[in-house]
């Protein structure tokens, strides 16, 4: 059927209304009606090709949240009326070791991404959230137990959340470590929030003086203006684990100087350019890793929304219609969003 969206024609044209089909659900489909969808940086870097192989029409949008509208005959884990979520994929091959274990995210033969990947619904390739409507596969749909009144806020859990939470877990952020987050946006608001919840001693990392008091009211012990060499140097040596949500290139050598041996800088952020290379020294001495990390799976998705409504989680958001979708791009270009842009999806009929 057809529905309402806003995508862009090429990199270098303003996102704008279109008409796109979805599919008929098939028997293990679920059709869901999107209320709310969140804006992540990767969205404009997909929109404006800042990454190689973006695919026009390009519709972004992958922190969803919606009702179920209709199931197909075989599914049985929802129905008609539920709140639903979609992260940032929509299929994987189910079969390699990588999507035995849960782990999606690392599908060794190619998930299928929410948009932008190759799929054999019109146009050739998927078509994201800031759409009306969506249909996708039962197992890659999340259940949402937050309550009504906090779903717009939960929409950002599907990537900003799920993209914090995996390394955070993976590198065991809890009582007795010290965790660095870098860059207090979208995801770096959240890695506050779920690392100081899982009782780790969390500091917040920031080039926006204007972003201090913020930082310890989401949940920080201590926040550090990273321009500032000598905040920096009065944690030389001391953090387990710092993860790094910047979408820019930069130094990281300052960081590796403040982890302690066998400490990890994990990173998150996907920037158009690299990063300069780190200096080799600031990793021999102390036995000190770079790693990546990317998303999570489907099963630890919904372990991190389920522990979010437990514990009364959610992102700090700002809600917009989809016609201001060009201006929440340039301000989330000058680090001004607090703390994620959400597009009020009924807008789209507008
Ligand atoms: P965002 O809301 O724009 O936040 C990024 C934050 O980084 C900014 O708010 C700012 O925080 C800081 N920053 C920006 N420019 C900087 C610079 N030049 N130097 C230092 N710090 C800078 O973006 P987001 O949605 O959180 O996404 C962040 C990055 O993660 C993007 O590259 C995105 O594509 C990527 N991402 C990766 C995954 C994954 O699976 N690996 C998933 C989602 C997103 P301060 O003002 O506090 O400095
Ligand atoms: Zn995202």
């Amino acid at each position: 059927m057809v529905t309402k969206a806003y995508g862009a024609q090429a990199a270098d044209k303003r996102l704008e209304p279109m008409d796109v089909v979805r599919r008929e659900p098939g028997p293990r489909d679920v059709q869901i009606d999107i209320l709310y969808c969140g804006v992540c940086h990767s969205d404009l870097h997909q929109v404006r090709s800042e990454w190689a192989g973006t695919l026009y029409p390009c519709v972004p949008g992958h922190e969803i949240v919606g009702h179920v509208s209709a199931v197909g005959r075989a599914v049985t884990a929802f129905k008609a009326g539920d709140t639903v979520g979609v992260g940032c994929m929509v299929d994987s091959c189910q079969h390699c070791a990588s999507c035995a274990e849960g782990l999606e995210q690392y599908c060794e033969t190619g998930n299928t991404l929410t948009y932008n990947s190759p799929s054999p619904d019109a146009p050739g390739h998927t078509l994201g959230g800031y759409s009306q409507r969506i249909v996708v596969d039962e197992k890659f749909v999340l259940r949402i137990t937050h309550s009504e009144a906090q779903l717009a806020a939960a929409a950002p859990l599907l990537c900003a959340g799920i993209t914090t939470w995996s390394p955070l877990r993976h590198w065991e952020a809890g009582p007795g470590k010290k965790v660095g987050i870098v860059g207090i946006g979208g995801l770096g608001h959240m890695g506050v929030k779920l690392a100081r919840a899982m009782g780790a001693h969390v500091v917040a990392f920031t080039t926006s003086e204007s972003k201090r008091r913020d930082a310890l009211d989401l949940g920080a012990n201590d926040v550090i203006v990273s321009r500032n060499a000598n905040e920096m140097a009065e944690h030389a040596a001391s953090f387990d684990f710092i993860l790094d949500t910047v979408g820019a290139s930069h130094d990281l050598d300052p960081y590796l100087d403040l982890l302690k041996r066998d400490g990890t800088l994990c990173l998150v952020g996907a920037p158009e350019h690299p990063h300069p290379s780190p200096g080799v020294f600031g990793l021999i001495m102390g036995r000190k890793a770079i790693a990546g990390s990317t998303i999570g799976g489907i099963a630890e998705t919904q372990e991190m929304l389920d522990f979010c409504a437990q514990h009364g989680i959610v992102a700090d958001v700002e809600m917009i219609p989809i016609q201001k979708i060009e201006e929440a791009y340039e301000r989330m270009q000058r680090s001004d969003v607090r703390y994620r842009f959400v597009i009020d999806s009924a807008t789209l009929a507008a």
